[in-house]
């Protein structure tokens, strides 16, 4: 296989399926792909049929889910056009407007479907005020009470969207607590209430008993389908990012060149000023840095058991959540190609993207 390429594991992604069905069989609740973390349906088969759907950020993931994922489809976007709301409301199961002024405009065109509101509770766990749902002046959902009562007759359900990669039980039990007193007069009128994504129940310690007894006693108080939109917990651990090395430089340290970029293949990496994952240890330090003339293109530094030589592969970590979904065409670097790790541990390219995509993708 010709790198760089994107390597998706099965297996991987099977392992944490088996957590997500014993959180749904335990809690009751209802487990949706979140697209916008990851979209690559070519795995989709071995999720399908441990998830109950799927949730999206626009009328492309919704339509995506819909042809690629199938089963339930929540509609959900930050703000919807005139010329997307027929199409939307024709592929989706649910529509979760972001405002009531959405829901009222868009009232008529989507009374066919259920209809939701997002809520925002005005607290979140994200340490990043850029992806802090509940930052000042945020644009994302109501918050206002007498608000949403005014309009409980119109919604069958709230989505809450305010956990990111969140490791501890005790504070999303606290956080989801603090819901309770807050909304829950007004939680107990809706069917159903979406807790949004960003818990990390797949994580290696995560207590999944005490997250499915909080999330049953919770649906059981307010008499509500609970409904769970993983995107990270889904897929995490499961994809890597195979590169070559191309060139050896020193600068006060020494440099590995490799062919991938990490604002064009691992941008989150830069946007929250991150390094990147290798399991790799030894004496030999390199600064493992991008093919992009951006200075700062780098993915990290590691060191390696042997000094690196040029032709050497390295095998990025973490590469699956918020990393295909971002990938683009920077520099020109070209694309990694998807390649997937099938169950029995044949290696399969799924995709390879070439010169036609550049160039369709610039007019
Ligand atoms: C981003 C997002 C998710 C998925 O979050 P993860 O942290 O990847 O689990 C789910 N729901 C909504 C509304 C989101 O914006």
């Amino acid at each position: 296989m010709q790198t760089p390429y994107y390597l998706i594991d099965k297996k991987l992604i099977a392992a944490n399926m088996a957590k997500m069905d014993q959180l749904r069989a335990a809690s009751g609740a209802k487990c949706l792909l979140a697209l916008k973390c990851f979209a690559t349906w070519p795995v989709f088969d071995v999720m399908r049929d441990h998830m109950d759907g799927i949730t999206s950020s626009s009328l492309f993931e919704l339509r995506l889910g819909r042809e690629k994922f199938g089963k339930e489809a929540h509609a959900y976007s930050v703000a919807w056009s005139d010329n997307e709301i027929d199409e939307a409301v024709g592929y989706a199961d649910k529509i979760i407007f972001n405002s009531i002024s959405q829901l009222v405009r868009f009232d008529d065109r989507s009374k066919g479907i259920k209809r939701g509101l997002r809520l925002n509770p005005g607290f979140s766990t994200s340490d990043f005020d850029l992806a802090d749902p509940a930052r000042k002046f945020s644009r994302l959902g109501e918050w206002d009470i007498d608000k949403l009562h005014g309009v409980a007759d119109q919604i069958s359900g709230v989505m809450i969207h305010y956990n990111c990669e969140n490791e501890d039980f005790d504070q999303f039990s606290d956080q989801l607590g603090r819901i309770e007193n807050d909304f829950g007069e007004f939680l107990a009128k809706l069917e159903w209430v979406s807790l949004g994504g960003g818990i990390h129940f797949t994580g290696a310690n995560y207590p999944l008993d005490q997250l499915a007894d909080r999330l049953k006693s919770f649906a059981k108080r307010f008499d509500v389908q609970v409904y769970l939109e993983p995107g990270e917990a889904a897929i995490t651990g499961t994809a890597s990012l195979e590169v070559t090395v191309l060139d050896l430089l020193e600068n006060e340290k020494s440099l590995a060149i490799v062919d991938s970029s990490v604002e064009a293949h691992m941008l989150d990496l830069l946007v929250y000023r991150e390094s990147g994952k290798m399991n790799t240890r030894g004496k030999h330090r390199y600064q493992i840095c991008g093919k992009s003339c951006l200075a700062g293109d780098i993915f990290g530094e590691f060191s390696f058991p042997e000094p690196l030589k040029i032709g050497d592969r390295l095998s990025i970590e973490d590469a699956a959540g918020y990393t295909l979904v971002k990938k683009n065409w920077f520099n020109g670097v070209k694309m990694p190609s998807i390649v997937i790790r099938e169950e029995d541990g044949a290696l399969r390219l799924a995709r390879e993207f070439g010169y036609d995509e550049f160039v369709s993708s610039h007019g």
